[in-house]
């Protein structure tokens, strides 16, 4: 398999990058943008903005045609059963506290809320405070010495208690996808909802929702190569019948008087308020961008530029990696070494890497770590954006030890 990204040239940006001596390689923070959504957002600007689901005008049929569009490609690109179970909210986040709060009236005093040790904080924190406003208990599944959570473990903690199970299903630290064909199962049979936190694994490979079965199901648009300020939540039909709405205000209401208000059904009446017209249409415009490349051969091009990440840190002396990820990033310390001085010292040398507790500090306890570096990669990325990571590693780990 070849290491030039076939893709590379799609993204304006990786060139402008790499003229200001830049090498991108923190893709799970965020993704570069192809072209055709550069031009899709310019052509929707461009043409003549309206507000969606409110005027008669055409600027107003165009936009919410296009933006009810956009709900049906994700739709599809989910292989959810219908687009009415898909919610634009405005990223992962936004969806899990939507969650979070939707489903709220469903948690009682010494319920249990089920995640896990390695969860984003996006993925921690909404629940956490739903337990704390409930009286419930926040139950946290341990995970291996693979990165994975520990089903063994889980078929222990999962009970008649258990509510609800949120989990990754590729965490962004570990880069480890998680067992969920065993571990939805135990929360279903103990009647709890399942959560799946899709923020990292919907980058990588299609996932059907409806083999996956899950209830809910969050992304966010920015690290699929789309813009920022927009995610979906999917539900499935009879799972988003049990969300309480929980913003207010336009175009959510059916019928409202002074005293009263009766609210939409899903995806409309979780959509309050003016929504991010021209990135919905742009999440809708990257969904057609992925559909018409070579999925096959997206994924072997991200395997094997990650076996030769692997590869190159495990032969380097002092270095650890925090597990054996399986996709497209990997997460390591240098003994003697503080990641963060490392990180400043790659920068220096134009390589864009993360540092720090990536929003996962519960795991970094765990781990007995204060941070890591993790590298990133995303289809753009090649041998070369490798060969100058390297370069500057051993350029950096010289000069600090
Ligand atoms: N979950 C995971 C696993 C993530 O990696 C992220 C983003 N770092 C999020 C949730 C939150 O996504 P966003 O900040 O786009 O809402």
């Amino acid at each position: 398999m070849s290491l030039i990204s076939p893709w590379r040239a799609d993204f304006p940006a990786l060139a402008i990058l790499e003229s200001q001596g830049q090498t991108y390689l923190d893709s799970a923070a965020t993704s570069q943008k192809p072209q055709a959504l550069i031009d899709a957002l310019t052509g929707y600007y461009t043409c003549g903005t309206a507000n969606v689901h409110r005027a008669q005008h055409l600027p107003a049929e165009r936009a919410t045609r296009a933006f009810e569009d956009a709900r049906i490609k994700v739709a599809r690109w989910l292989n959810a059963s219908s687009p009415t179970e898909i919610v634009f909210t405005r990223g992962a986040t936004e969806a899990l506290n939507l969650l979070a709060y939707g489903l709220e009236h469903l948690i009682e005093a010494e319920d249990e809320i089920v995640i896990s040790a390695l969860e984003h904080h996006a993925n921690l924190l909404p629940w956490q405070q739903l337990a704390r406003r409930r009286g419930a208990r926040l139950v946290v599944l341990p995970i291996d010495t693979h990165g994975m959570i520990d089903l063994e473990a889980a078929a222990g903690l999962i009970g008649p208690r258990t509510r609800l199970l949120a989990v990754s299903q590729l965490s962004n630290v570990l880069g480890t996808w998680q067992p969920l064909a065993e571990l939805l199962p135990l929360a279903k049979q103990q009647g709890a909802l399942t959560v799946v936190d899709g923020a990292q694994g919907v980058v990588h490979g299609r996932h059907d929702m409806q083999a996956m079965a899950c209830d809910f199901y969050v992304l966010s648009s920015h690290k699929l190569y789309g813009p920022e300020g927009v995610g979906a939540l999917y539900g499935r039909g009879e799972s988003l019948l049990k969300l309480k709405h929980w913003q207010f205000g336009g175009e959510m209401v059916r019928v409202a008087d002074l005293t009263h208000a009766d609210f939409h059904a899903a995806p409309l009446g979780f959509e309050a308020g003016t929504p991010p017209i021209g990135s919905i249409i742009g999440l809708g415009a990257i969904l057609d961008y992925l559909s018409k490349l070579d999925a096959a051969a997206v994924t072997g091009h991200e395997q094997a530029l990650h076996m030769k990440l692997l590869a190159g840190l495990e032969v380097r002396d002092g270095v650890k990696l925090l597990c054996a990820p399986q996709t497209a990033l990997a997460s390591f310390t240098v003994e003697g070494v503080h990641h963060s001085d490392l990180a400043h010292l790659l920068a220096e040398q134009g390589i864009a890497v993360r540092s720090g507790t990536h929003c996962a500090q519960p795991l970094m306890k765990i781990l007995g770590i204060d941070g890591a570096i993790r590298v990133s990669l995303g289809l753009y990325n090649d041998g070369v954006d490798l060969e100058r990571f390297f370069g500057a590693l051993d350029h950096s780990l010289d000069l600090l030890r």
